[in-house]
């Protein structure tokens, strides 16, 4: 039943593409623990860790990616960039040895915050299947 709740409570945040939270932290409005950051990458550490290393990887301009079934071939260069940064973040942070990059792609997937971001895990045993 925790499942279901956390998956209610992601559908309630809905994509109704409003500014979120991680606007803020692009800004440096709110603190975060930055792993890696250039002119269109940002990457700092979770609030709330799912592993000794959880990461999260994000576009510093949204530019319509709320999601990643929003991804439109414009937007080919910009996600090739995060994939390459989680890969920098895995490198910093001593796990490119086994690591994982998640995204979390709407209500059913219980994304939370509908800013693109990708999260990378590491530093124990990750599980397969996932939850
Ligand atoms: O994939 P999902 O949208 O659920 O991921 C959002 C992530 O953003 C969560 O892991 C949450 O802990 C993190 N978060 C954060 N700092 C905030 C708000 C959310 O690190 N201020």
């Amino acid at each position: 039943h925790d499942e279901e709740a956390a998956a209610k409570a992601a559908a309630i945040n809905a994509d109704n593409g409003a500014p979120t939270i991680f606007d803020k932290i692009i800004a440096k409005e709110i603190p975060s623990t930055i792993v890696y950051e250039d002119d269109k990458v940002l990457a700092f550490k979770d609030i709330s860790p799912q592993a000794p290393v959880h990461v999260l990887v994000i576009p510093k301009f949204r530019d319509g990616l709320t999601q990643l079934g929003k991804a439109e071939q414009r937007h080919g260069v910009i996600l090739g960039q995060l994939l390459y940064a989680a890969r920098i973040v895995a490198e910093k942070e001593g796990i490119l040895d086994g690591f994982r990059v998640v995204i979390n792609n709407g209500p059913s997937a219980c994304q939370s915050v509908y800013h693109l971001h990708l999260h990378v895990l590491g530093g124990r045993q990750m599980k397969w299947p996932p939850g």
